[in-house]
């Protein structure tokens, strides 16, 4: 493989340690080759981290999903604790969005529940 100066252009022969032109030092052509590889691998890595980020912001968003219903199913649950204590019944509403929306059990058991 012909090899030329990486600084002047030169060419060179294989066993030149300096351009005879330029008198730059030569790299070889596995050093160049070893560089690239590392080049690669720190790309191949920058990819596998994007990849890595989209999962975790992913993981954040179905994870806040999940969280979401805590909004109205914990006031609903504090809710009924209330009613449960205070012995105030609950509306036939509260009953039916509890069953669809906290626990369907809990929210069976609330309708068969005598008030
Ligand atoms: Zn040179």
């Amino acid at each position: 493989m012909q090899m030329y100066c990486t600084n002047c252009g030169q060419k060179l022969n294989e066993n030149d340690k300096f351009c005879t032109n330029c008198g730059a030092k030569i790299l070889n052509y596995t050093n160049v080759n070893s560089n690239y590889n590392q080049n690669s691998n720190v790309q191949t890595d920058k990819g596998l981290s994007t990849i890595i980020k989209v999962f975790l912001i992913i993981g954040c968003i179905a994870s806040g999903t999940l969280l979401i219903p805590l909004i109205w199913t914990i006031p609903m649950t504090v809710t009924y604790f209330n009613a449960s204590k205070n012995g105030t019944p609950v509306s036939l509403g509260f009953k039916i969005c509890t069953l669809i929306f906290v626990s369907q059990i809990a929210g069976i058991l609330m309708l068969l529940e005598n008030n």
